[in-house]
């Protein structure tokens, strides 16, 4: 292709040669292709079970079952209900109950307590309703506890808890057309009577484990990092993990979990053996206290000026500034097939070459500088270029930490590279690697969440509306909503999350542009003398249309990427994919379509009654 001179300049010199590099990338995505793709995993259920029970509370004693009525039930405690409740909350409704599996709200940040957790989006645009509870984060990147502090201090402030279950499962959630109501049932023998059910219960939820041999005979202790057994290892969420001192531990996994707390397991155990299968590409984090002077200069309005420049930026609408300025906003336009932040600059549209072009160079070079940095930090030669990261850098989760690199120069830890292949199988004492045995104590599992799998497994409930037609059965060729949130024959119900909505960096962002787009509907309908709010059969077919399932998903970039559940393992055309949903306006023109149905106020594609 011939470069335009003004592309040239602005992607810089091209001291490499970016097809080569390509077919690099190809050939190790190749080696990692499981052949059973999404189907590798094993579910926790039977036999596994236990790695879901809940190590943080004692288990919940006896209550009499619950049978009363609720205006407002949500299913989840995460960001997601707390979130739903508060916006409601603040439209005035009073009767809200929220029904929670864990001992406490926090969802995600309830269950991941690992050693390290800490949340990679900026903590001044990833926290939500800051202005309203009147918080600022301490520092530019959070820790796992201070973000779960934040949950309960919005369900505190929004009196969330007072008629909250805790520590309750939801099995079954079932519309009665002679009531117009919904009935939750629970594993607590409930039967609670909603008007309106709001169902946040999150994407990544149902820990997974690698479908690796023998992984039933291990006979050392094991658990997943989103249950972390620290009555095992001791320590706390800032790791001193004490109890692992005459221990040989194990991680399997390099995702975005492991690369947290291997830090403190390198610090801590005796022995430490990364099994390897993909590299991770760790980019520099640099957190730091915030600044007080300006926090003290934040005047109102602050914190959704800050929002909505992050959301601009990292879809790559042109700011004059960069208020947040870190790896994400750096990476984030990389993302954009048509490089309109490059159009802006050069004052032209580019043809789809040319933007595919500077994504690809930009992306090329950062990969580049992440794996020059493996080399400046590790110092076994070896181990570094087995470190290094061959795919582009969203591919898989962005990553950030300036202690992971470090952790291999300890004596006590040896990185196991596993050629992409992962472990070959365990004995019940050791990992077997190349035929080689790693006697272990102790084996953690950092192997992430179900994506894609039956919706029933993920839940574990089904929801079945009108004439006792069933969510999964609805859904299983795809999703089928209006703007994600509603579906037809399920009447005053909503869904919250990705799901044919705008996908987004910042997921808490989402989360609360939906609670206040269900709460405004709620009200709305209900202004009118409405008591039932359901998406018109047209309206979700004209919506499916409109999102085009797949279309992003199966774009030339996660077609061509090393596996991950960003695309289905290897399989971007599963309509149940991480991606698979995802609206062609991004975030940016996503909510402001929202936002400007409320503001037309004929909540059309709604059937009310
Ligand atoms: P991931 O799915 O990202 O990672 C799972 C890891 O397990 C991968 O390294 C994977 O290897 C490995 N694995 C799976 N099966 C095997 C096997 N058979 N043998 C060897 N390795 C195996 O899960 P995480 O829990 O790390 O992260 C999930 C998501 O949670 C993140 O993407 C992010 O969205 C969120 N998160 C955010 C954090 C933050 O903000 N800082 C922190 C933690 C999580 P392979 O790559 O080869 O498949």
């Amino acid at each position: 292709m011939k470069i335009d001179p003004a592309i040239k300049t602005l992607v810089g010199d091209v001291d490499f040669d970016p097809t080569e590099l390509q077919r690099r990338y190809d050939r190790e995505r190749d080696i990692r292709l499981h052949p059973k793709r999404n189907k590798q995993f094993i579910e926790v259920t039977a036999e596994f079970s236990h790695y879901v029970d809940d190590p943080y509370v004692e288990p919940a004693p006896t209550r009499d079952p619950i049978t009363d009525e609720i205006d407002i039930l949500i299913i989840g405690g995460g960001f997601g209900g707390v979130l739903a409740g508060a916006r409601f909350r603040q439209a005035g409704f009073d009767n809200i109950r929220i029904v929670e599996k864990g001992g406490d709200f926090g969802g995600t940040w309830y269950w991941n307590r690992y050693p390290g957790a800490f949340c990679d989006t900026e903590s001044y645009v990833y926290f939500p309703m800051l202005e309203d509870v009147g918080y600022v984060p301490k520092q530019k990147y959070s820790p796992g506890y201070e973000i779960r502090e934040h949950i309960h201090r919005i369900a505190k402030t929004y009196d969330l808890y007072s008629n909250a279950c805790l520590q309750t499962a939801v099995t079954e959630v079932r519309f009665d057309s002679s009531a117009q109501q919904w009935i939750v049932s629970t594993n607590r023998g409930d039967a609670l009577r909603a008007n309106f059910v709001v169902i946040a219960n999150g994407p990544l939820d149902r820990p997974k484990l690698p479908g690796i041999p023998g992984i039933n005979e291990f006979k050392g202790h094991t658990f997943h990092t989103s249950r972390w057994d620290y009555g095992y290892t001791g320590g706390d969420e800032d790791g001193n993990l004490v109890g692992l001192a005459d221990k040989r531990v194990g991680v399997i996994g390099t995702g975005a979990t492991a690369i947290q707390c291997i830090p403190h397991l390198g610090a801590s155990a005796k022995q430490l053996y990364v099994f390897q299968r993909t590299p991770a590409a760790v980019d520099v984090r640099a957190n730091r206290p915030t600044d007080p002077e300006w926090e003290s200069s934040l005047a109102s309005g602050w914190h959704s000026e800050r929002i909505e420049n992050f959301n601009r930026v990292v879809t790559g609408i042109p700011q004059e500034v960069d208020m947040v300025s870190d790896g994400f906003t750096a990476v984030g336009r990389l993302l954009d097939p048509t490089a309109s932040w490059a159009a802006a600059l050069i004052g032209r549209d580019l043809t789809e070459e040319e933007g595919e072009y500077i994504n690809e160079i930009l992306d090329d070079k950062k990969m580049n500088e992440i794996r020059a940095r493996i080399d400046e930090v590790v110092e076994d030669k070896a181990t570094a270029e087995a470190l290094k990261p061959w795919h582009r850098r969203w591919c898989k989760r962005p990553l950030f930490s300036d202690d992971y690199l470090p952790t291999f120069n300890r004596s006590n830890v040896t990185l196991v590279d596993t050629g992409g292949r992962g472990v070959e199988r365990f004995t019940n004492h050791a990992a077997i690697v190349d035929g080689q045995s790693y006697e272990l104590d102790c084996l953690i599992f950092a192997t992430g969440f179900e994506v894609g799998t039956a919706l029933t497994r993920r839940t574990g409930f089904d929801i079945v509306g009108r004439d006792g037609l069933k969510l999964s059965d609805h859904w299983s060729n795809g999703m089928r909503t209006f703007h994600g949130l509603h579906a037809h024959g399920f009447p005053n119900c909503v869904f919250m999350g990705f799901g044919q909505n705008a996908s987004a960096t910042n997921f808490v962002f989402i989360l609360d542009e939906q609670s206040k787009h269900v709460a405004y509907t709620v009200k709305e309908a209900r202004a009118r003398g409405s008591t039932v709010v359901e998406a018109s059969e047209k309206a979700v077919a004209d919506y499916v249309a409109e999102v085009n399932p797949l279309a992003f998903s199966m774009n030339k970039f996660w077609v061509e990427c090393t596996p991950s559940y960003f695309n289905g393992e290897g399989t971007p055309d599963d309509p149940n994919g991480f991606f698979a949903n995802v609206h062609p306006a991004g975030t940016v023109g996503f909510y402001d379509m929202l936002r400007e149905w409320r503001e037309q106020g004929e909540l059309s594609g709604l059937e009310l009654s």
